[in-house]
């Protein structure tokens, strides 16, 4: 296992119990030094340039096993607001590992069909299969986030859901379900440079819309409404973790730790053959 230089375990450095997330330093680095080029150089290492490398080293035992009848998976929820690097994220961790053995699923407006269901609908037939590697890129918690800040439906609707999500989470869990929820968190001033970037970039004004503007004049909200997601919506069976995201080298080193350690935790083996290997061998000689 490659060595990751961090100096406190990552699922510790940035669970989310007890973050104030109106005070929330998104150019901090906890856990490793503000080094961008070790950041990158370890996250290169995990992802890309071993011979094994231990992200897709990993994915492909879950998918192995998932093959082979066990029912586990994991899930990695990203939440974060439009320019956090939800997209990067998925580009380049889960980018790295085999396409086959992701299940990705990313939740915008509501179509009129998904309207007619129950809001949790749409993102329990996107739960992960077994031996798949799940990845919501934003899910249930816009139901109330962006739903709660532009009131969409009354408090005694969205209040409601934290416990009904609480308890879908535990059912996905007890399923074999390992849930990783991350919340991206940009600072305004760096949002505005990203978004300046997509105005000043013809190839990147397909991703802006005049609304992200908009959005940010409700960063007040949007933080009480992340506040609570955070003191109501951590719990052992599906965790939060608050990922300073100002610098793009942190926020996917974080992510591709937390995805070792979920994968970790599940102690994975390749399967056994279900054949006897030296009858085989000799049979492929014969052949
Ligand atoms: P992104 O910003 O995630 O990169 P995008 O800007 O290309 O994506 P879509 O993916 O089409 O847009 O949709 C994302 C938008 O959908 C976000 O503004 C999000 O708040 C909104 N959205 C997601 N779920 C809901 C929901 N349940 N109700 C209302 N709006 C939602």
């Amino acid at each position: 296992m490659a060595k990751t230089n961090w100096s406190v375990p990552v699922t510790e450095a940035l669970r989310a119990e007890g973050v104030q997330v109106a005070e929330f330093d998104a150019s901090a680095t906890p856990g490793f030094r503000p080094d961008k080029k070790l950041g990158a150089k370890k996250t290169a290492e995990l992802l890309i340039e071993q011979r094994r490398p231990v992200l897709a080293d990993l994915q492909e035992k879950l998918y192995a096993n998932g093959r082979s009848g066990d029912s586990r998976s994991v899930l990695l929820v990203l939440q974060g607001m439009d320019t956090s690097g939800k997209g990067g994220i998925v580009r380049h961790v889960i980018g790295s590992v085999d396409p086959q053995g992701v299940d990705h699923a990313a939740f915008g407006v509501p179509t009129a069909e998904e309207r007619r269901h129950h809001y949790l609908w749409r993102v329990r037939r996107q739960l992960p299969r077994p031996g798949q590697l799940g990845v919501f890129d934003r899910s249930h918690y816009e139901d109330v986030l962006v739903v709660r800040v532009h009131d969409m439906v009354p408090p005694e609707v969205w209040r409601k859901r934290f416990a009904e999500i609480n308890t879908f989470e535990r059912k996905a869990a007890e399923s074999g379900i390992t849930i990783v929820k991350v919340a991206l968190l940009i600072s305004l001033e760096e949002q505005r440079k990203r978004l300046e970037q997509r105005l000043d970039r013809p190839e990147k004004h397909w991703k802006f819309s005049p609304s992200d503007i908009d959005e940010r004049a409700h960063v007040a909200a949007y933080q009480e409404a992340y506040q609570e997601v955070f003191d109501l919506t951590d719990t052992e069976y599906a965790p939060w973790y608050a990922v300073p995201a100002d610098s793009k080298w942190y926020a996917r080193l974080a992510v591709t730790e937390l995805l070792i350690d979920a994968l970790g935790t599940l102690k994975l083996d390749w399967p056994a053959a279900h054949f006897d290997v030296e009858e085989q061998r000799k049979r492929l000689r014969k052949s």
